[in-house]
């Protein structure tokens, strides 16, 4: 190769390497760059690092400052509670879930009065026997070990209640315990005996007062009573010296002495009452009374005052509430006549109602009576309503003045009320009238049941009375037992609805524009014959009347339930007397005796005595079959058993005397009984029977009273037992006969 090849190839191989260096420095140069550059970020990290490990730092100082100050602060309020604690009259205890101490106040170990082994961590159990054993409490006699086991039993329970303990030196102290969220106890020991010393003397002046309080009512009853004596005195005289001959004048003075003697007779009688009560001297005298009679001879007692000022007195007795109760009658009846005779004096124009409930509340052999008296009087305030129960309470002076009284009389009612177990209440609205509730707890008696009620002959009822109050009661209680009712207001409205579906017509006796009386005549006028009743506050009044004769009854207004049914079985009976046909008089010379007796037995023996008697026996099974028999039989005399099913015989003669009162007539009715005391012979002969007969039937004795008793004029026959005188028709009557007020019977 030549030499210019070679420095050519040299040449070239240096230009080569040229460019190899120059490519290799173009690299280190970007590898150069490159570095920087990420030594740059480096230290941008390293210096951010930097500052957040400076912010931490500072947050973490700050974090510790603040723990100390917080953990200073935190003891502060320890201590102070503590010593707060410490200082507290009052013990303080901690107890852990177990009942071990965990820190207590000095009040509280001051209680264990030094003795050292009472100390964090001592058992509640330990604690209390401490104070059993070393005296510091006083049990009262009770048995330390039984106490203690009181004290544990109520601890574990979780002592609920505060337990007041009396220590050994007559001081008293209340343990308060609390459990936490966490199960720990927290007790408080309270003293209190001042509070204790305090209650003691508050009780022993009052204890004082209500003595003085009963030894001045007993006094002032001791002086009403007194004072009755002399009054007594004052009023028998004035009424001896108002008999002799005296001066109008004169006999005006003494009619003044009489009216203020007695004015001051009932004061005095309130306050006796009143100072009895006071006194604890008043007490109840149960015994068995009937509960809407009493309430009916109370209303009695005020119609005279009623009807002076043209009020009504209604009464509401729930038809499904028996009468007779066991309580006191006499006080019952001085609640009702106070609360009654209240409502009548506040009262000027319109009615008072007295409605009577009850119910047996469960769980209770009594009866809760419910009675509330309304009136449509003057009312009492509201702000007066509080007080009037109080003593000596009158609403206001100008009306006391108007109206006289002692204000005790409604202290007297509630204190009586609530010696019944009772309450007492008031709604009134000044101006429209006041309503007085009360209730009282009684034991039922045994029932005088009210008749049973017969009414085929009767479906719908028309009444009349301009007052709606007792239109309301009437339409109730008709229609609890079944019947239809139409309301008239007035007469001229009553004749305008009655109609052949009416089968009878109760009517009020006052009423403006038409009276009762008047509307009466003019029904059968029209040519009505609807059987009516009359409902008169004025009973003997009405009776007077020349309409008197129209009406089946006359029933005292307000009618007692029992009026009702008597005359809705009389008006019922008479019905079916008048639509039944009479059957056919007996033969020519037998007695007709119709006899009710249930059991088959007594008929048969009662036919197999008669069978040789000149007789014509028919029999009825019951009470209410006896009336019908009695209606269409016209029998000359019945033998009515007692005790029969359905209508007992009792009632079965009030409705033959109803049907009787009718017809003009009176047949014997004798009773048959299995026993009988005078008490029973009594009530017979109040209900009309003429006498009685005692079962097991005697022959004799049947014959014997058959023909005592047996209508005169004397039938041409002969009633005898055999071996007796035969009595001829000149023999003297029966001298029984002529003793007994009834009448002569007569035969249809
Ligand atoms: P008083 O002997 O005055 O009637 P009460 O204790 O019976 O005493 O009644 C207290 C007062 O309550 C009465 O004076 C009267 O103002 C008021 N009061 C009682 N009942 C009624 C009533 N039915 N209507 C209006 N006020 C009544």
């Amino acid at each position: 190769m030549d030499l210019a090849a070679r420095l050519a190839q040299e040449r070239r191989a240096r230009l080569a390497a040229e460019r190899l260096l120059e490519l290799k420095q173009q690299e280190l140069h970007a590898a150069n760059r490159k570095l920087n550059r990420h030594a740059r970020d480096l230290s941008n990290q390293v210096i951010e690092h930097r500052a957040e490990a400076a912010t931490f730092r500072t947050a973490h100082d700050q974090a510790k400052s603040d723990l100390t100050k917080a953990r200073a602060r935190g003891d502060t309020a320890e201590r102070r509670l503590w010593e707060s604690i410490r200082n507290i009259e009052d013990g303080f205890a901690l107890f852990d879930p177990d009942g071990r101490l965990i820190l207590a106040n000095d009040a509280y170990l001051a209680l264990f009065d030094g003795v050292g082994a009472v100390s964090p961590g001592i058992a509640y159990e330990h604690l209390i026997e401490i104070l059993s054993r070393e005296g510091i409490v006083n049990t009262d006699g009770a048995d330390p070990a039984a106490w203690r086991q009181m004290m544990l039993t109520r601890w574990r329970a979780g002592a609920h209640d505060p337990i007041v303990l009396r220590l050994w030196n007559d001081t008293y102290v209340k343990l308060v315990d609390h459990r936490t969220r966490d199960g720990d106890m927290v007790s408080l020991c309270l003293q209190i005996t001042e509070a204790v010393r305090t209650q003691q003397e508050i009780r022993d002046a009052r204890d004082r007062a209500e003595m003085a309080n009963r030894a001045k009512s007993a006094f002032l009853a001791n002086m009403s009573h007194e004072i009755r004596t002399p009054m007594n005195g004052i009023l028998g005289m004035a009424e001896l010296l108002a008999e002799t001959e005296i001066t109008d004048e004169q006999r005006l003075y003494i009619s003044t002495i009489r009216n203020s003697a007695e004015a001051l007779l009932v004061i005095i009688n309130d306050v006796l009452d009143y100072s009895k009560i006071e006194a604890d001297k008043l007490q109840l005298f149960p015994e068995t009374f009937d509960l809407e009679r009493c309430i009916h001879e109370v209303v009695m007692l005020l119609q005279p005052a009623a009807r002076e000022k043209n009020l009504t007195l209604l009464v509401d007795y729930d038809l499904f509430l028996p009468t007779r109760f066991t309580g006191d009658p006499g006080r019952v009846r001085q609640i009702l006549t106070n609360l009654l005779g209240n409502a009548v004096k506040f009262t000027d124009h319109g009615h008072v109602v007295v409605r009577v409930t009850g119910h047996v509340p469960d769980g209770s052999t009594e009866y809760r009576i419910h009675i509330a008296i309304e009136d449509t009087g003057i009312g009492i305030p509201e702000s007066k309503l509080d007080h009037i129960f109080g003593e000596f309470n009158q609403v206001d002076d100008q009306r006391s003045r108007r109206y006289e009284g002692t204000g005790l009389g409604l202290a007297i009612t509630r204190r009586l009320v609530q010696m019944m177990r009772g309450n007492i209440w008031v709604d009134s609205v000044e101006g429209e009238g006041s309503c007085f509730g009360l209730h009282i707890d009684l034991p039922a008696a045994e029932d005088a049941s009210l008749p049973t009620l017969s009414l085929d002959q009767i479906s719908e009822v028309l009444v009349v009375d301009d007052l709606e109050a007792n239109r309301l009661i009437l339409e109730k209680q008709l229609e609890q037992i079944g019947l239809a009712v139409r309301m008239a207001t007035s007469g001229p409205e009553a004749m305008g609805m009655i109609s052949d579906q009416v089968d009878l017509v109760i009517t009020d006796h006052n009423m403006p524009e038409m009276d009762g009386p008047e509307l009466a005549e003019a029904l059968r006028a029209a040519g009505h014959q609807i059987p009516m009743v009359l409902l008169s506050s004025n009973p003997g009044f009405a009776t007077k009347d020349p309409a008197r004769p129209l009406f089946t009854k006359v029933m005292q207004k307000p009618q007692t339930r029992n009026d009702l049914f008597t005359a809705l079985n009389t008006v019922s009976d008479q019905l079916s007397f008048r639509n039944r046909p009479v059957a056919q008089a007996p033969a020519p010379g037998k007695l007709r005796i119709l006899a009710a007796d249930d059991n088959r037995t007594n008929r048969l023996v009662l036919a197999k005595m008669l069978a040789d008697q000149p007789v014509e026996l028919h029999f009825a099974e019951d009470g209410e079959q006896a009336v019908r028999l009695f209606s269409t039989l016209r029998p000359d005399m019945v033998l009515m058993d007692i005790s029969m099913p359905r209508v007992d015989g009792k009632t079965a003669t009030t409705r033959i005397r109803g049907l009787e009162d009718q017809m003009g007539t009176k047949v014997p009715i004798i009773a048959l009984t299995a026993h009988t005391d005078a008490q029973d012979v009594a009530e017979f002969k109040a209900l009309g029977m003429d006498g009685h007969l005692s079962k097991p039937l005697r022959k004799p004795v049947l014959l014997e009273t058959i023909s005592k008793y047996r209508p005169q004029p004397l039938n041409p026959c002969e009633i005898r037992p055999k071996g007796s005188r035969v009595r001829r028709p000149s023999d003297p009557l029966p001298t029984s006969r002529a003793e007994s007020d009834s009448r002569p019977g007569q035969n249809p």
